[in-house]
């Protein structure tokens, strides 16, 4: 934002973008007093703030959900139960038959994940899993890993 200025003739110059514009092009911040810059300079000042805001705060809340992630993770023993899969990213939460209502309402994420520590990690009814044996889980009622060693 530009430094206040006393318009004293009919159009004035934009400190921004040095064009000259009529008073009306500039907003009022005290009575008397005009910006430096054009209404059009301060929109797109704001936008661009709004947007680098918008960023820091997009990678903050992600750092915190990721940080949240890893804390499930590790309460959980950090390995899928299965088949032992410890790549974070390929980690999630399974709920056990018990608790498939509630798993239901939270969806899978953040949500979720802020629940479980809410609630101090319950382990009755949860446990870790990778995503292709809670896919497969899901699928077939069984992960394949398993069936395999009954075959
Ligand atoms: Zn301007
Ligand atoms: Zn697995
Ligand atoms: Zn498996």
């Amino acid at each position: 934002m530009g430094k206040l200025r006393k318009p004293s003739r009919k159009s004035q110059t934009c400190t921004k973008c040095k064009k000259r514009k009529v008073l009306s092009s500039f907003r009022i911040l005290n009575p008397g007093y005009l910006d430096s810059w054009c209404k059009k300079c301060f929109k797109e000042y704001q936008e661009q703030y709004r947007k680098n805001y918008y960023k820091k705060w997009r990678k903050y809340s992600q750092t915190r959900d990721q940080k949240l992630k890893q804390e499930v993770i590790k309460t959980y023993g950090g390995k899928c139960k299965c088949c032992g899969e410890t790549i974070s990213e390929f980690l999630t939460i399974d709920c056990k038959k018990n608790g498939v209502e509630l798993h239901k309402k939270f969806r899978y994420g953040t949500n979720f994940y802020r629940w479980l520590k809410k609630h101090n990690y319950p382990k009755r009814n949860f446990q870790l899993l990778c995503m292709n044996c809670n896919f497969a889980k899901g699928m077939y009622g069984k992960c394949p890993h398993k069936m395999a060693f009954k075959q």
